[in-house]
């Protein structure tokens, strides 16, 4: 049996940060993990480039049964704290919207820059190894199919469910259930939607249009593109909607975010006074995609009408089902497209300082197999890094 003060099983992001401070603090250290590389998730984040950070990040960018509990970790490592590695290794990167970093070149980097910082730290990282048996004795037993392994503290970070053909699996949430913890029911999020068929024939052949809206779920508020697909909605503010869906919500969506109501009613209102003889679909489409326009007015005003010839009443209702379309998705894409898994590990269970087990002395969970899931843009790294990074102080 090989003997170690920290066994971190799985080597994405968290638990490699977990790591490396845990080994920086001299702790013997391995991670296991049972895919052929590490940090699988890192490389293909963020298009190849690694969104790596938000440097706005903070606790309300996070969806968690505990609103709180993310407060600690996120402001003892801050997103400058990874940007100071991350210079320090000399990759360039530049913000692309909203606070979001990514990489110049490639996420290999990001990777890269992870490995020698463990090497530096002392970690070993051990691959190819599908951990068959965990149990506590004295310390945390771990077996493999290839070895054995003990260590004072175990940390798991092994992620949530989300694009098993990286490797992702349900372990974490087994062995939090092993231990009598309780897991917040898990989903697919971050993943966008699918449409009923009737929302679909509504929006039929405007696969590919993109448009700038206001998607508005429960407590989400996000302004950014929206994207028709085949089966629904993605682009950003679909995927950022999605984290707040639940079975049964109606997402609402504001086609025109550029304008408030009434300058809108005003401005369609004095076309008419102007005489336009105009329809309304090609008014519309100084507003909007020339498809999309044409879409919603073959929808809401078959009849076909010059704008002078409009009711005033009819413009008004026509402009509130612009700024307010409601919709009542299907479900949300699924894990094959999801970027992240929301529930997990319930908060409740762990310290917020150190994300150690309240029942459990010595095992740690991080990362996103925990029930906090960051919105899109670089905070669900964010948050990787943080929970790491805490844990790691604490092993
Ligand atoms: C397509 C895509 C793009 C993304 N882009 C971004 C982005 O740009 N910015 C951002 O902030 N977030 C992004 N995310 C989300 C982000 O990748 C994750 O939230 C983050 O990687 C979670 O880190 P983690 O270390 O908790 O888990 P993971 O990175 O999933 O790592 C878990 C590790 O555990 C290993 N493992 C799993 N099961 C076992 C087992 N049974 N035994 C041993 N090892 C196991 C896995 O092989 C893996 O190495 C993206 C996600 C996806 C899917």
């Amino acid at each position: 049996m090989k003997n170690y003060d920290v066994i971190v099983i799985g080597a994405g992001g968290a638990g490699l940060m977990c790591a490396i401070q845990a080994g920086r603090r001299d702790r013997k250290v391995a991670v296991l993990d049972h895919a052929a590389k590490i940090g699988s998730k890192i490389l293909i984040s963020g298009g190849g480039r690694c969104n790596f950070t938000n440097v706005g990040a903070g606790p309300e960018n996070y969806v968690s049964n505990n609103p709180h509990f993310a407060k600690s970790a996120l402001s003892r490592f801050v997103p400058n704290d990874f940007i100071h590695m991350v210079k320090d290794h000399q990759i360039a990167y530049h913000e692309k919207k909203l606070g979001q970093l990514f990489c110049d070149r490639s996420a290999q980097e990001i990777v890269a820059m992870l490995e020698e910082e463990c090497r530096k730290a002392g970690v070993e990282i051990i691959l190819e190894q599908p951990v068959t048996h965990i149990e506590k004795k004295e310390r945390f037993e771990v077996k493999t199919f290839h070895d054995s392994f003990c260590a004072e503290s175990l940390v798991i970070a092994t992620g949530g469910l989300s694009i098993p053909k990286l490797g992702a699996t349900d372990f974490g949430y087994k062995i939090a259930k092993q231990f009598d913890l309780r897991v917040v029911p898990t989903s697919p999020a971050l993943d966008g939607f699918k449409l009923k068929p009737a929302d679909m024939k509504y929006f039929k052949d405007l696969m590919g249009v993109s448009c700038d809206t206001i998607v508005t779920c429960g407590k989400g508020v996000f302004r950014e593109n929206i994207l028709f697909t085949h089966s629904g909605l993605s682009g950003p503010a679909a995927l950022q909607a999605s984290l707040y869906w639940y079975p049964g919500n109606t997402i609402q969506i504001n086609f025109i975010p550029s304008a408030p109501k009434e300058t809108l009613e005003k401005w369609f209102l004095e076309c008419k006074r102007k005489g336009s003889k105009l329809e309304m679909k090609t008014l519309l489409k100084e507003w909007l995609p020339s498809r999309l326009a044409d879409r919603i007015c073959e929808n809401e005003l078959p009849e076909k009408a010059a704008i002078h010839q409009m009711q005033d009443k009819k413009i008004k209702e026509f402009c509130n089902k612009l700024k307010t379309h409601v919709l009542s998705p299907e479900a949300t894409v699924g894990y094959g497209k999801a970027e992240v898994t929301r529930g997990g590990v319930d908060t409740d269970e762990l310290s917020s300082r150190t994300m150690e087990s309240k029942k459990v002395p010595g095992l740690y969970f991080v990362g996103e197999v925990v029930d906090v899931t960051g919105w899109l843009g670089g905070y669900n790294f964010q948050w990787a890094w943080a929970s790491g990074y805490a844990a790691g102080d604490a092993v």
